[in-house]
């Protein structure tokens, strides 16, 4: 099976109609065979007929699926791709990539952001993703707290996506602690850090950016990096301001996260989240990589997404989300590029 991003052959400002025609395509009614689809000058669909024979003239692909959102992304990691691809010791984990992850962004600079987001976006575009949902944490300078403030880092990676034109749903991220517990930030998480207060005016003040192209969502670090009233002050938020606003949390991704989570709490990750009713189906699990037989068919219920993100998390070492049973319980996914260590739908 072949699988090709589409990109006319034809210029889109000379004013013609152009046709395509996919041996099978994903259309919203499920798969249908010989697609035709005319395509109008701006680059827009004027529309779709099935089960028509391929003409001279019209341009042909194999399998055509439609433009994929990418649910979950930190568009700076892309410039951190490929410089921990080495060998290691055997004991290397998502911790210690964490730390180099830290030691990376030492030498970020906010105008960075722009630039390195704007090729991600690009290559996001040209692997077949349409849009993409921005987890952005970095909210600081080098200089932490004393140089940029979270307004200018979060207009940055608007203007990023608005520069090369992927629709954005940007997810600006609570980031209060270092560890559960409420453990202070380390050196290297500082130039994350957000208290409540800042992260509600952020979200505030984008508001006039939001467009039919750029969404406003919410993110949760993950609960090792937020405090429960924190969550609930957010919560509250969302729930005066617009309920159907999204929320994204990093959930389960390691082992030490999980165990960390039940010391702390006396709970797993997704089982405090739902005993506590917080879910919805506007929320998106990212990494629900450890989760047991109650917490899969606790997510299915509540008709929240899981993001997964199977090039990352394999480059990680993560393990494996227990895919079959959870779609077997009705649960719904997406897939994100994450640390963009790939941007490729096709590969995820
Ligand atoms: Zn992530």
């Amino acid at each position: 099976m072949s699988m090709v991003v589409y990109t006319s052959s034809r210029s889109m400002t000379d004013g013609q109609v152009s046709e395509l025609h996919a041996r099978r395509a994903l259309l919203p009614g499920g798969w249908a065979s010989d697609v035709a689809i005319r395509i109008g000058p701006t680059g827009r669909i004027r529309e779709v007929c099935v089960d028509v024979a391929a003409t001279d003239g019209m341009d042909r692909v194999d399998t055509l699926l439609p433009g994929m959102p990418n649910a979950h992304s930190h568009a700076f990691q892309r410039a951190m791709a490929g410089r921990t691809e080495h060998n290691s010791p055997a004991d290397d984990s998502f911790w210690g990539w964490r730390e180099a992850l830290y030691r990376f962004i030492d030498w970020l600079e906010p105008d960075d952001l722009r630039v390195i987001g704007r090729m991600a976006y690009l290559e996001m575009l040209e692997a077949g993703y349409t849009s993409v949902a921005e987890f952005h944490y970095l909210h600081r300078g080098r200089r932490r707290e004393a140089d940029v403030d979270c307004q200018t880092m979060a207009q940055l990676m608007l203007d990023a996506a608005q520069d090369v034109g992927i629709r954005i749903s940007l997810l600006p991220t609570l980031y209060q602690f270092g560890g559960f517990g409420e453990k202070p930030a380390t050196d290297g998480q500082l130039r994350f850090i957000c208290s409540v207060n800042e992260f509600l005016d952020l979200l505030t003040q984008l508001q006039p950016r939001a467009s039919e192209r750029v969404a406003l969502g919410i993110a949760l670090h993950s609960l090792r990096a937020v405090s429960e009233s924190g969550i609930q002050q957010v919560l509250d938020f969302r729930r005066t301001h617009d309920p159907m606003m999204p929320v994204h949390i990093h959930v389960a991704e390691q082992v030490r996260e999980v165990e960390d989570c039940v010391t702390w709490s006396g709970q797993r990750p997704v089982e405090w989240l739902l005993r506590r009713k917080l879910i919805d189906a506007r929320w998106c699990l990212v990494h629900a990589t450890h989760i047991s037989a109650s917490e899969i068919a606790g997510i299915a219920e509540t008709g929240a997404v899981v993001a997964l993100c199977p090039t990352t998390e394999a480059n990680l070492g993560d393990g494996f989300f227990p895919l079959q049973q959870f779609l077997e319980s009705g649960g719904r996914i997406a897939v994100g590029s994450d640390s963009q260590v790939s941007i490729s739908p096709v590969e995820e």
